[in-house]
């Protein structure tokens, strides 16, 4: 078994020869060196650092310490809280900013390669592939990245090819042979797509047809595999942009041009039944969401920690409406927290002994962060104002214009310098591409905010039953 290191992480990114594309060219390799990839890849290799240094390794390495956290797969509430720290731990390395930090895939994988059985009821080879996935990701500390959306043309999985033909559009299985299957069409879109080891596909359950039902691992690198990244926003300094020059990841559109998968990387294979049940049933959408809201409890407190700095810099606490527009910030933060305690004290294990967070309560979380995470943006955006628009840039600070700025836009208690270091920093998270991305990611990653709504409706039948029921039975005045 392997903990990587940075260096190590970093040597096989160097080695990653994917096909990716931005701006109408096929970025040169290896990534590692230029931009636009090298800077995340380097906030990578700070976590995995992070797993071997002394402070942090008894929360960020699994128990058994042959692996990182993100591998083990949690038995008791205890394991849970471990992982509920060390997802935290990581995620605030990155300020919460980071979608693909390794433990998110990595997770989905895990609880997976748990729930073997759940993909061996119709077939027994399924539940040993995701069983060896699962080891050779852990023994190999890998990386992944996962796509799970059609494309979007009037939802349609064919589409005429100009010459009267269908030709796939949604990505679908064209072929399976003794060895494997071969997969054509194209999925939305791979956040770090192209750029991780592996790609996780996930079933897509938007078609009936058999052919669109499968999941599976796919090398980077896999002959036919495309990434269509999108162009890359514009990055300063590490004082003008310090979140868009150290973390941006990219966003890629998925083509897979007659790609073949070994029957060893398949793990569902056309089973509408295992396709529908594998999320709620295995426990795989509850730590996915376990995940995600660790890592916006985070941001949310990175957020708070802006918002109050941004205020002591302009000297503004005393008046009211600030008052409150920060304590906004702290109600979202509490009610984060208490989502995330909750889903942990009614935390149960399931059929394949995996003790799993409470659904529901994970996706109230999820959605109640897609509509807030908006309205803590916009009161980074009110405290900032016109400070993030008259901003000089470190260039400036370095020029002969610097006395300038110091006398004229120096803080209350602070120099220009440091004034203006933190305004970049908030203007990055609200107002730059970089930012209005992030508004996007935290909408939109999990899902579209009106399904994930509906779906939460829908998981809470039950219980809203019962509660009818009561109401019926005080109105007919039964004990
Ligand atoms: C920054 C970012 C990063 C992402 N990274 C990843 C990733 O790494 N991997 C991955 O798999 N996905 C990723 N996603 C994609 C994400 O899964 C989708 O954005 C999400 O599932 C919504 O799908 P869509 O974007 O196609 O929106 P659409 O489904 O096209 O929705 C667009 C609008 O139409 C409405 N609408 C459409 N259909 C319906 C309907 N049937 N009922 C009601 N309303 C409807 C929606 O409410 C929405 O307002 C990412 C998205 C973003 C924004």
């Amino acid at each position: 078994m392997t903990i990587a290191t940075g260096a190590e992480f970093l040597k096989r990114m160097e080695r990653l020869k994917s096909d990716v594309w931005m701006d109408g060219a096929r970025i040169e390799h290896p990534y590692t060196e230029v931009e636009p990839f090298r800077s995340v890849l380097r906030a990578k290799s700070a976590l995995y650092d992070m797993v071997h240094d002394e402070r942090y390794s008894t929360i960020l390495q699994a128990k058994d310490k042959q692996s990182n956290f993100s591998f083990e797969i949690p038995r008791t509430k205890e394991d849970l809280i471990k992982r509920r720290k060390a997802t935290q731990l990581w995620a605030n390395q990155t300020l919460g900013v980071l979608g693909r930090s390794p433990d998110y895939v990595n997770t989905m994988i895990t609880i997976m390669a748990g729930a073997k059985d759940f993909f061996s009821e119709n077939d027994p080879a399924f539940g040993d592939h995701i069983d060896r996935i699962y080891r050779r990701a852990k023994e190999h500390d890998l990386t992944f990245t996962h796509t799970f959306v059609n494309p979007s043309i009037s939802r349609k999985p064919f589409y005429p090819d100009g010459e009267g033909k269908e030709q796939a559009i949604a990505t679908k299985i064209v072929e399976e042979t003794e060895e494997g299957i071969i997969i054509d069409g194209a999925r939305l879109l791979a956040t770090q797509g192209g750029i991780t080891d592996e790609l996780l596909v996930v079933p897509s359950a938007a078609f009936i047809d058999s052919d669109y039902l499968f999941g599976c691992t796919v090398p980077s690198d896999a002959k036919g595999l495309t990434f269509i990244n999108r162009p890359a926003y514009k990055k300063e300094s590490v004082f003008d942009s310090p979140l868009s020059a150290q973390y941006e990841e990219g966003d890629a559109i998925v083509v897979f041009d007659h790609v073949f998968i070994p029957w060893e990387r398949v793990f569902l294979y056309r089973d509408e039944w295992l396709m529908n049940e594998l999320f709620m049933k295995t426990g795989v959408e509850s730590f996915l969401l376990y995940q995600a809201v660790n890592r916006q409890v985070v941001k949310t407190e990175w957020v708070l920690g802006i918002a109050q700095a941004l205020v002591a810099t302009f000297d503004i606490e005393r008046h009211q409406h600030i008052q409150g527009k920060l304590s906004e910030i702290i109600i979202a933060l509490e009610a984060m927290m208490g989502f995330v305690y909750s889903s942990e004290a009614q935390a149960e294990l399931n059929d394949y002994g995996i003790m799993v967070p409470k659904l529901e309560t994970l996706k109230a979380c999820a959605s109640y962060y897609q509509s807030t995470y908006p309205r803590l943006i916009e009161i980074i955006q009110l405290l900032g104002a016109s400070h993030f628009i008259a901003a000089p840039s470190e260039k400036d600070f370095n020029s002969e214009i610097a006395p300038q700025l110091e006398r004229f836009v120096k803080g209350e208690y602070v120099s220009a310098y440091d004034k203006f270091q933190l305004i970049q920093l908030a203007r990055d998270l609200s107002i730059t591409e970089f930012g209005s991305r992030q508004l996007l990611y935290e909408r939109y990653f999990y899902g579209d905010p009106i399904r994930v709504l509906s779906s939460l409706n829908g998981l809470y039948r039950p219980k809203k039953e019962a509660l009818q029921e009561r109401v019926h039975r005080f109105l007919k005045r039964e004990k």
